[in-house]
C-alpha cells in the first residue's frame, strides 16, 4: 500500500501569529474530521517550523518548502537540513517550481539537496513538472523525464524509496487551471513507469506521486481517485483550514 499524503504549501505567507492560529485550527479539524491512514502534512516558512512541530504532534507532520545543500558554514541567509531535522521536521520541499525559475535551481543542484534531506532522515517531496510552452509542443515527457534522471535516479534504490515526488505542471500552479484528471492520471502513470525501468517494479508501485497544481475542494477527489495519484501537494487552499482539511478528507476510502 503506497502512502496517501496530503501536503500543505504555504509559500511566503502568515506572520507568526496568524501561522500559529491556522495550524491550530487545521490540528484540531484534522483530529475531529480525518478518517483513514492518509497523512497531512503542512510546509511553512522557516519561522514557523519549531512552533508548528510542538504543536502538531502526531496529527498533522511538518515541513520545509526548501534547504540547502551543505551542513552548515558560510551562507548567508541559508537553512540546513540539520537545522530543519533539529526542530521536528520530517519532510522537505525540493526543487518547486518557484524555487527552479526565480531561484535558478537547477536539476544537480536539487540532486544535491536531496541528498543532504536524507542524510538527515527528511523525507523529499521532489517536485517535476512542465511549462506551458513544453505542454503545448509534445515535449512535456521528456522534461519531466530529464528532472527524473538528473534530479532523483542517481540515488540508490533504498534512498529512492525514501522520496515523494510530486508532478507540478508549472502552468497549473496557482493559475485556477487544473490538470483534468486524465492528464494527471497519464503524467502519473509515466512518471511511474520510467521509475519501473530504472528500479524495479516494487519501487514504483510503492512510490508516493502527488498531484499539485489548483487542487481544491471541487476537484481533489476526481484526481485522488486516479490510480497513480497518490495525494496532493496544496498551495493556495493550504491557507485555508476548511479547504485544506476537505482535502484532505477527499479520498475515497
Ligand atoms: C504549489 O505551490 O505547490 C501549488 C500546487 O500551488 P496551488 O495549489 O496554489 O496551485
Amino acid at each position: 500500500m503506497r502512502k496517501k499524503i496530503v501536503a500543505g504549501n504555504w509559500k511566503m505567507n502568515l506572520d507568526y501569529a496568524n501561522g500559529i492560529s491556522l495550524f491550530s485550527e487545521i490540528v484540531n479539524m484534522v483530529r475531529d474530521e480525518k478518517k483513514g491512514d492518509q497523512i497531512a502534512i503542512i510546509c511553512a516558512p522557516y519561522i514557523h517550523l519549531n512552533s508548528l512541530a510542538q504543536l502538531g504532534g502526531e496529527i498533522v507532520k511538518i515541513g520545509a518548502q526548501n534547504c540547502h545543500q551543505n551542513d552548515s558554514g558560510a551562507f548567508t541567509g541559508e537553512i540546513s537540513a540539520t537545522m530543519i531535522k533539529s526542530v521536528g521536521c520530517e519532510y522537505v520541499i525540493i526543487g518547486h517550481s518557484e524555487r527552479r525559475q526565480y531561484f535558478a535551481e537547477g536539476n544537480e543542484l536539487l540532486a544535491q539537496k536531496t541528498i543532504k534531506a536524507l542524510e538527515n532522515q527528511l523525507t523529499p517531496i521532489f517536485c517535476i513538472g512542465e511549462t506551458l510552452e513544453e505542454r503545448n509542443n509534445g515535449s512535456y515527457f521528456e522534461v519531466l523525464k530529464a528532472q527524473l534522471a538528473q534530479g532523483i535516479f542517481g540515488l540508490s534504490s533504498a534512498d529512492f524509496s525514501k522520496v515523494v515526488i510530486a508532478y507540478e505542471p508549472v502552468w497549473a500552479i496557482g493559475t485556477g487551471l487544473t490538470a483534468t484528471s486524465d492528464q494527471a492520471q497519464e503524467v502519473h502513470a509515466y512518471i511511474r513507469k520510467e521509475i519501473e525501468a530504472k528500479y524495479d517494479q516494487e519501487i514504483a508501485d510503492a512510490c508516493t506521486i502527488l498531484y499539485g497544481g489548483s487542487c481544491n475542494p471541487k476537484n481533489a477527489s476526481e484526481l485522488f481517485a486516479q490510480p497513480d495519484i497518490d495525494g496532493g501537494l496544496i498551495g493556495g487552499a493550504s491557507l485555508k483550514s476548511r479547504d485544506f482539511v476537505d482535502i484532505v478528507k477527499a479520498f475515497n476510502s
